[in-house]
C-alpha cells in the first residue's frame, strides 16, 4: 500500500479570501509544470499527489480549505512550507492568515526537517574544494530523489547561536538580525544512513561565507541542516549535463548511480582552472569534456545541442543568468522544460563580478 493510501500525518488550514477557482487554477498549472498526477479535479475537490504526499483543496464559501497528508512528519512540514510560500506569493494577506490545524502541538519545536550535524573534519581535496565530513542525526530522508540540503550557519562570532522554531500558527520563525543564519545549498556527496556519516564538498571561491566557515570550523562544532530539497538523481538513459564547479558533486552522484548502459555527455565549464582536478567517477557510457569559460556559456552550448538530441534530458546547474537564459530559450521556442533540470546553483553579485 502506498503512502497515499495510508497517510500517517495530516494537517489542514483554511485559506480565507482565496476562492476555490483561483487555487484550483494554480494547482492545475503546478501539476502540469512538474508533471504531478491529479487524483481528482472537480467543482468540489482537487487533489494532487507529490513525491512527499498529497494536497487536497475544497471550496468553503468565499474561501478554500486545504488538507495535506503524508507518510512522514518532515515531508508534511515540507509540503506545508511549500504551500505557505505559494499562497504568500499569490496573496500575502492569505499567506499571513494560514493557521495549521496541528500547530499547537508543535509550537516552539525545531522544524521537523531541521537537524544538527556535528563536524568531524575538513580537508582540502584536488579541484579547489573543501571536503567536509560530519555526523548527522538522521539521513533517512536523503533518497536518490533528494540529494541536496541547506546548511544553517550562525555568525561565527555569535557566542549563543539561535535556531529556528515553529510558531503557534505553524510557521517557521527564523532568527533575525545579528543572529540570522546563512543557509547555502550543498549536495550529499557520500552518506551512510546507519551511522549518520555525511560528506559534502564546498567549492572554495572568493568572498564565500561557507568557504570562510569551512576554513576555520573545528571538529565537534554543531551546525544546522535542513532538507532534502532541490532535486535528485534523474532516472534516464540519455542525459546531457552542463555544469560549473557547483554542480560537480551532484554530477559525481549521477555518474555513480546511472546504469552502465546509460549515455551521459558532460560539459563542465570551469570558472577557475584549479577545478580541472576534481575527481569524477568513471562511467562506461560517459563522455566528459572539461573546458575553460569562453565566449559560449553553458546555456549557449545547451541550446546549440538541443536540436540534434530532442529526446535527451538536459541537466544544467550554473549561475542564475545562465539558467534563466536556457529557461527563456525553452519558453520562446515552445519547448516544455518539464522533463529537464535547469537550476540556478548560485548568483553572481556585483562583488563577485568584480572579483572575476
Ligand atoms: C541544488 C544545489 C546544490 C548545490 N550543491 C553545491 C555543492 O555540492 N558544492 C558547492 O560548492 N556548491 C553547491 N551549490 C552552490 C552553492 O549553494 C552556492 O555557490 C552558494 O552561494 C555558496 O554559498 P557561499 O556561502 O559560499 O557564498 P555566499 O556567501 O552566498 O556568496 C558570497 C559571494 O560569492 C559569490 N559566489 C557564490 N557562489 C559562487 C561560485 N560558485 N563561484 C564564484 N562566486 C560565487 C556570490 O556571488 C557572492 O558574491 C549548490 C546549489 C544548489 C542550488
Amino acid at each position: 500500500m502506498s503512502k497515499i493510501d495510508r497517510p500517517a500525518f495530516e494537517a489542514q488550514t483554511r485559506l480565507p479570501g482565496l476562492s476555490y477557482d483561483t487555487i484550483r487554477q494554480v494547482i492545475r498549472a503546478r501539476a502540469e509544470e512538474h508533471d504531478l498526477p491529479l487524483l481528482c479535479d472537480g467543482d468540489s475537490e482537487i487533489r494532487v499527489h507529490t513525491t512527499y504526499g498529497t494536497y487536497g483543496f475544497r471550496p468553503d464559501r468565499d474561501a478554500s480549505l486545504v488538507q495535506i497528508t503524508s507518510g512522514r512528519e518532515d515531508w508534511l512540514y515540507i509540503l506545508k512550507e511549500s504551500l505557505s510560500h505559494t499562497v504568500s506569493e499569490l496573496a500575502p494577506d492569505v499567506g499571513a492568515a494560514i493557521r495549521w490545524s496541528d500547530a499547537a502541538q508543535s509550537a516552539g519545536n525545531l522544524p521537523p526537517n531541521f537537524q544538527f550535524i556535528t563536524i568531524e573534519g575538513v580537508t582540502r581535496i584536488p579541484g579547489g574544494f573543501l571536503r567536509v565530513t560530519a555526523t548527522a542525526e538522521d539521513l533517512s530522508q536523503f533518497t536518490p530523489e533528494g540529494i541536496h540540503f541547506r546548511l544553517a550557519l550562525p555568525p561565527t562570532d555569535l557566542v549563543d547561536p539561535q535556531w529556528p522554531s515553529l510558531s503557534d500558527t505553524g510557521l517557521t520563525l527564523w532568527p533575525k538580525g545579528a543572529a540570522s543564519l546563512h543557509r547555502p545549498v550543498y549536495t550529499v556527496r557520500e552518506m551512510d544512513m546507519a551511522s549518520g556519516h555525511l560528506v559534502f564538498d564546498i567549492f572554495e571561491h572568493l568572498g564565500g561565507r561557507a568557504t570562510e566557515w569551512a576554513r576555520s570550523v573545528t571538529p565537534g562544532t554543531k551546525v544546522g541542516l535542513t532538507g532534502p530539497g532541490g532535486g535528485g538523481i534523474p532516472e534516464v538513459s540519455d542525459l546531457a549535463i552542463y555544469t560549473d564547479e557547483t554542480g560537480l558533486p551532484a554530477v559525481a552522484r549521477i555518474l555513480e548511480a546511472l546504469p552502465q548502459d546509460a549515455r551521459i555527455e558532460v560539459l563542465f565549464q570551469m570558472t577557475d582552472p584549479v577545478s580541472l582536478d576534481y575527481a569524477l567517477p568513471s562511467h562506461p557510457g560517459a563522455r566528459i569534456e572539461r573546458r575553460p569559460a569562453g565566449d559560449r556559456d553553458l546555456a549557449d552550448q545547451a541550446i546549440a545541442d538541443l536540436d540534434g538530441a530532442a529526446d535527451r534530458m538536459v541537466w544544467l546547474a550554473a549561475e542564475k543568468l545562465i539558467a534563466q537564459k536556457l529557461r527563456a530559450h525553452f519558453k520562446s521556442s515552445g519547448r516544455s522544460a518539464k522533463d529537464h533540470y535547469i537550476a540556478a546553483y548560485w548568483s553572481r553579485t556585483a562583488d563577485s563580478a568584480a572579483e572575476g
